[in-house]
């Protein structure tokens, strides 16, 4: 179920990667796609402004320079001079010469055609210059008029110049190609009207608006509007829209690729324990404790191993990581109710035996642990009084007064707390002072060190005198040889554990074991029958006295 859902989530985890970045990419090429395409339209309005004002500017300068060379009038020289001034000016219609009734007395091409005004005339940026709409009362063409009027004497010079002649074609890109181009007059009404491509164009994008730009003219009476349709921008870009999509899934499947190696990588190990604990993977293996006045067996230690895929790891491969990870403390309510299904017969029958577990610094911050403990042994054979609870002092302790507090509670229901490793840490005669508890455990280091070296022999002898003045017991770890138990022994150390016994068995050895130093028939000791049997080792004697 929980893989299902880690599965789920990991799906979720990584479409969302993938999505993220081809999403943004479109978005932010969708924004780039409509400020360029605005761009340009802006930038076609005004070019094509800039060309018709251009077109403008040299009819006025040509009148202008008609009008500078003599006074209107039909005579031929003149006549001449106006053809000359046309040929100059290329693409300009005919100019007239305008009699003081404004109506044309002659020209220069004689191709004059009556006009209708479309708007007034407006001012144009030169002296005595106007500008108007027109059209041609024959064809019906528009036409802008342009004239300039002589300030005394009347008449003047007019050219005509076709609305179709003053746009330019601007062609530069598939947007424009489908634009539509519009040239008007204030007053007059649309000039002309023009569409790049008359297949493509006006055909409006359902998804993309139209954009549109004007430009106003500043030395004329006219503005510009340019429409580009949203269907020219996709048609101009969509190769861009394909290259985002493929960018950014590429890019999401690298993101995504990234956070799989990140997650299963670093959340591997921890999660490892985690399943390993539900799967019930991890056991614990017993170590007897022994009496090594009289040789009885006392109890034993629970070590936890690791069954992982067939292999037997120590503890030494995953505490470490358990305790960081916070599965330390599933992982010992698994280690103590399977001690309690293993050992549970035994230790019924025979109520004088010790069962001792492993607490971290942590177990000792609130009450859970005694929460815990009466949870997984309510209704067990093994009575409270029979379980030790160890405390290392190789790490330091966060609350010495809290700590004081869970291991009081501990020992009210009955059990005894150890204090484990002395002599490696920092805790030293502090911790025995101020923590109360009941046993004392030699560290291995000075085990090993007798024979060898005479100052740790020191240490074994001021720790044993330390524990009878404290009236604390003292269990002597990692006993590998015969002399170290002699020696142990002469100084009045009572109980032991180590290979020199036995090494941490499996439950089953170690019931084999149990069995043959107290066979069934054995009659069991009751612990309300007040005088010990003598199968009661030196931890309880120490404790009645
Ligand atoms: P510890 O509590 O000091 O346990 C004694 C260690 O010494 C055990 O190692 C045991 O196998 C080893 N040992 C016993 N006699 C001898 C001997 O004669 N010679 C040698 N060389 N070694 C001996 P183990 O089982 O590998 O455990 C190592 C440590 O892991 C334990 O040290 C304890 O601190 C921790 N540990 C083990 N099980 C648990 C557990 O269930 N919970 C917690 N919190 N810690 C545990
Ligand atoms: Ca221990
Ligand atoms: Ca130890």
């Amino acid at each position: 179920m929980q893989d299902v859902t880690s599965w789920k989530r990991a799906l979720g985890v990584g479409f969302a990667l993938i999505a993220a970045p081809v999403l943004t990419l479109n978005v932010l090429l969708a924004a780039n796609l409509v400020t360029a395409a605005q761009n340009e339209t802006d930038g076609l309005s005004r070019d094509v402004l800039a060309i018709v004002e251009h077109r403008l500017d040299s009819i006025v300068e040509t009148l202008v320079d008609v009008a500078a060379r003599g006074a209107p009038s039909c005579d031929p020289v003149r006549i001449d001079a106006l053809k000359d001034a046309a040929f100059r000016a290329g693409w300009a219609a005919d100019i007239a010469v305008i009699g003081p009734d404004d109506a044309p007395a002659c020209s220069a091409f004689g191709t004059v055609r009556p006009l209708r005004r479309l708007s007034p005339e407006h001012d144009a940026f030169a002296p005595d210059v106007t500008v108007a709409a027109v059209q041609e009362a024959t064809s019906g063409a528009t036409a802008l008029a342009v004239t300039w009027r002589a300030s005394i004497g009347g008449g003047g010079y007019r050219a005509v110049v076709s609305a179709d002649r003053l746009s330019p074609s601007v062609l530069r890109s598939i947007v424009s190609a489908n634009f539509m181009m519009r040239i008007s007059v204030p007053n007059g009404g649309v000039l002309i009207e023009r569409i790049g491509d008359p297949n493509g164009a006006r055909s409006t994008s359902l998804f993309i608006r139209s954009l549109s730009s004007t430009a106003f003219s500043e030395r004329y009476p006219l503005s510009v509007d340019v429409v580009a349709p949203g269907s020219a921008l996709i048609a101009a870009n969509w190769v861009l829209f394909v290259y985002a999509n493929i960018g950014g899934f590429v890019l999401g499947l690298l993101f995504a690729l990234i956070y799989a190696m990140v997650t299963f990588r670093g959340g591997g190990p921890v999660r490892e324990i985690a399943d390993g604990i539900r799967r019930g993977e991890f056991e614990p293996y017993y170590q007897p404790v022994i009496d090594i006045v009289s040789g009885k067996l006392i109890g034993c230690e629970a070590l936890v191993r690791w069954r992982r895929k067939g292999v037997i790891l120590p503890p030494g491969r995953f505490i470490a990581l358990a305790e960081a990870s916070g599965e330390i403390y599933p992982m010992t309510l698994a280690v103590m109710a399977r001690a309690r299904d293993d050992l549970g017969a035994l230790y019924g029958r025979l109520p004088h035996l010790e069962l001792g577990f492993n607490l971290v610094a942590g177990h000792f911050d609130n009450l859970d642990i005694v929460d815990d403990v009466q949870r997984i042994f309510a209704g067990s054979p093994i009575r409270m009084s029979q379980l030790m609870f160890e405390v290392t002092e190789r790490q330091p302790l966060q609350n010495i007064a809290r700590a004081r507090v869970v291991i009081s509670r501990l020992q009210h229901l009955g059990a005894r707390v150890a204090l484990d490793d002395v002599g490696t840490g920092h805790g030293g005669l502090s911790y025995l002072l101020k923590l109360g508890v009941d046993v004392m455990k030699m560290d291995k280091m000075f085990v090993d060190a007798i024979g060898t070296e005479r100052y740790s022999v020191a240490i074994v002898d001021s720790m044993v005198k330390l524990a009878a003045d404290m009236r604390l017991e003292l269990i002597a770890e990692g006993v590998e040889t015969f002399e170290q138990l002699q020696y142990l022994r002469q100084k009045g150390v009572r109980v032991a554990q180590g290979y020199v016994f036995a090494p941490p068995l499996p439950a089953a050895s170690f019931l084999q074991l149990a069995d043959a130093m107290h066979p069934a028939s054995e009659k069991a000791p009751s612990v309300d029958e007040g005088p010990p049997s003598p199968y009661v080792g030196p931890l309880r004697m120490a404790k009645a006295g």
